[in-house]
């Protein structure tokens, strides 16, 4: 195997199970050149093994798959999707009639660095960020197979645009395997497949479009908000700002809201809620959706809303853009106050994890007294526990929110 010896002492993180290595605790490499997504060994500048793991070029260097010396083969991918699947049995996500949407695996947080998998009914969409993942991906593939048995009926890969451009691997999307059909499909290519599939969260019912969707499709790390968005809803007038597949929404409608406006940018986001309005609550005038961006929509909204969420994109993607993000949640959550009815909710999120939860908090207090409205804080929100965080890499924690009662 290729091996990586690192620089004296740079060490210490691996001692502590942290999953990365950065580029600058390399000295230097043995055996055939270097790769991008080979599997390396890694030692101590003094000859000691510490781990196994992916290298690829950048700032993260190698992401640890073990710090055992064993094969990284089939077997070892098999092992830790069946433990990532044995958690979910656990949280109580998996295998229930009444919910197929799911995150079967979250990088770092299953052990599996670089790989994500989300199961909407008897489709797996798998993700790869990092090269070794998408070099692994047929054994991965192969590998969820066997652990998800006759449950799964296609793998579909969608990794265009979470790879390193920089690699030139010329992925495409496609299916890595449909029972349809029977056999393995190699990198097939997605644009004549239709893609039309319901799921279910919570006994709501989606459709699902991981071929054209946003990330794998459907964001599976609300679910827990959503329902307690439901708790809130009965009566309420509701506005559900970047609605995406408009999932608070539908949670709000079920919840006996009195109306639910749903809001996005996105013509084709705000098709997706009716369509999954219609599923749900057909023939429901309760609701209606709106194409439009959230700050002129805020600015020139007509009706009193006592139940607002707000779940944007993330505005920070890296550290540097973290000052205009903390603004730019200032600036949203400032005008989510001073519209709000009394006695109103405010759901506000940040999904961006350049911004930690007190830098979070600070932009919403920020909000607040700008508005001068008196606000108590009732529940601080994260992400759910089919999202988990590996204890040795607090890295993985990126969603926040905050549940308020504005006076
Ligand atoms: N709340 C959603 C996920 C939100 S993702 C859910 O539960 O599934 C963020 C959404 O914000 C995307 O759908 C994107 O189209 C939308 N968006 C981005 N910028 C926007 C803007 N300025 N105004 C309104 N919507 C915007």
């Amino acid at each position: 195997m290729k091996t990586i010896i690192l620089r004296k002492g740079k060490e210490e993180s691996l001692g502590r199970f942290h999953p990365w290595i950065f580029s600058g605790a390399i000295h230097h490499t043995e055996g055939d050149k270097l790769e991008e997504g080979d599997i390396v060994e890694v030692l101590s500048s003094d000859g000691r093994f510490l781990a196994i793991g992916h290298w690829q070029i950048g700032s993260i260097a190698v992401r640890v798959l073990t710090f055992h010396r064993q094969p990284i083969n089939q077997a070892f991918w098999q092992k830790r999707l069946a433990a990532a699947l044995d958690v979910r049995r656990a949280i109580g996500v998996a295998e229930r009639e009444d919910n197929d949407i799911f995150r079967l695996v979250h990088g770092e947080g299953d052990n599996l660095p670089g790989l994500v998998i989300d199961v909407y009914g008897s489709t797996a969409v798998m993700q790869a960020h990092s090269v070794g993942m998408h070099v692994c991906r047929h054994e991965l593939a192969q590998a969820l197979k066997e652990v998800m048995g006759e449950n799964l009926k296609s793998i579909y890969y969608k990794s265009e645009t979470t790879l390193p451009f920089k690699a030139q691997l010329g992925q495409e999307n496609g299916f890595l395997y449909k029972e349809a059909i029977g056999e393995e499909i190699v990198n097939s290519k997605s644009s004549n497949s239709k893609c039309d599939d319901v799921a279910r969260e919570n006994g709501l019912k989606f459709h699902i479009d991981w071929l054209k969707g946003q990330k794998t499709g459907f964001f599976v790390d609300q679910r827990d908000n959503r329902s307690l968005v439901e708790h809130y809803a009965k009566g309420r007038k509701v506005l559900n700002m970047f609605c995406y597949t408009g999932g608070f929404s539908v949670y709000a409608m079920r919840g006996g809201a009195e109306l639910v406006h749903s809001v996005d940018s996105s013509a084709k986001a705000v098709e997706l809620v009716d369509a999954n309005i219609e599923l749900n609550f057909p023939g429901d005038n309760r609701h209606e959706a709106f194409a439009e961006d959230a700050f002129k929509f805020l600015e020139q909204m007509q009706e009193k809303y006592d139940l607002i969420i707000l779940d944007p994109p993330a505005f920070a993607k890296h550290k540097d853009a973290l000052r205009n993000a903390l603004r730019g949640y200032t600036k949203l959550n400032c005008k989510a106050f001073e519209m709000i009815q009394p006695g109103g909710i405010l759901f506000t999120f940040s999904c961006s994890q350049a911004v930690n939860k007190d830098q979070f908090r600070m932009a919403v207090f920020t909000a607040a007294a700008m508005a001068k409205r008196k606000v108590r804080i009732l529940h601080q929100l994260h992400q759910p526990a089919d999202h988990p965080v590996n204890i040795y890499h607090p890295e993985g924690e990126y969603l926040k929110g905050l549940v308020l009662y504005v006076e």
